[in-house]
């Protein structure tokens, strides 16, 4: 896309933004919504992971630098990767129905994407204690093979979290537009919470 030239935003989407702290249960939740609502899922992490590890990706070594470091990849590319997943599962002939977790992570994000490429319904805010959160990465460390999953750069997510990503879901909260969910329980339990908390909201 030159430079200048805004994309167009894309027409009769529905997407619902689903946020929350690293650990806090968005992808776990993310699966079940799958598989009872037909929403397609796409993770801006696993893009971000997916284009990292794309063999010629120009922009690998930065996406694994603020990775590590737990910092927000310029808006750019997280947004080119999701419009572009986007209009595939579309030219696919998949229902127009996203859950895009893990963003927006940053105000310009949220401002940009939903100038660019949609309007979000509402957001899910999955909200778990940092200490819960900080345990269940521990444990994904021991297999999930991701270089952020330890002690020194899940510190790093939190403070960018706290810092860069919560002014997100307090602009959302003064349109009214968050459900939040406590999920600092278990998975079932906290999924039994998110259908109540959504079926009014996607009818
Ligand atoms: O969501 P997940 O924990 O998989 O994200 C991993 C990392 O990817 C984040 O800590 C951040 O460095 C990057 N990311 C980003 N912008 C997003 C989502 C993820 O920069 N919207
Ligand atoms: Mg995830």
């Amino acid at each position: 896309m030159p430079k200048g030239v805004a994309p167009k935003p894309l027409k009769d989407c529905t997407v619902v933004f689903v946020l929350g702290g690293p650990g806090a249960g968005k992808g776990t939740q993310c699966a079940n919504l799958v598989k009872d609502y037909g929403f397609i899922h796409l993770s801006a992490g696993d893009l971000l992971r997916a284009e990292q590890n794309r063999p010629g990706s120009e922009y690998g070594d930065m996406i694994r630098d603020y990775i590590k470091n737990g910092l927000i990849v310029p808006q750019e590319v997280t947004i080119a990767l999701l419009r572009n997943a986007m209009v595939e599962a579309i030219k696919q002939g998949k229902p127009r129905r996203f859950l895009i977790d893990g963003f927006p992570r940053k105000m310009d994000q949220a401002l940009t994407f939903e100038q660019q490429v949609c309007k979000a319904k509402f957001v899910l805010f999955f909200d778990c204690p940092e200490d819960v959160m900080l345990n269940r990465l521990l444990k994904r460390g021991e297999t999930s093979g991701r270089d952020d999953d330890n002690v020194t750069s899940i510190k790093k997510r939190f403070e960018t979290f706290r810092n860069t990503s919560m002014p997100v879901i307090d602009y959302y909260a003064l349109q009214d537009k968050v459900v939040t969910i406590k999920s600092d329980q278990p998975p079932q339990k906290v999924y039994e919470d998110v259908k109540a908390s959504i079926e009014p909201r996607i009818k």
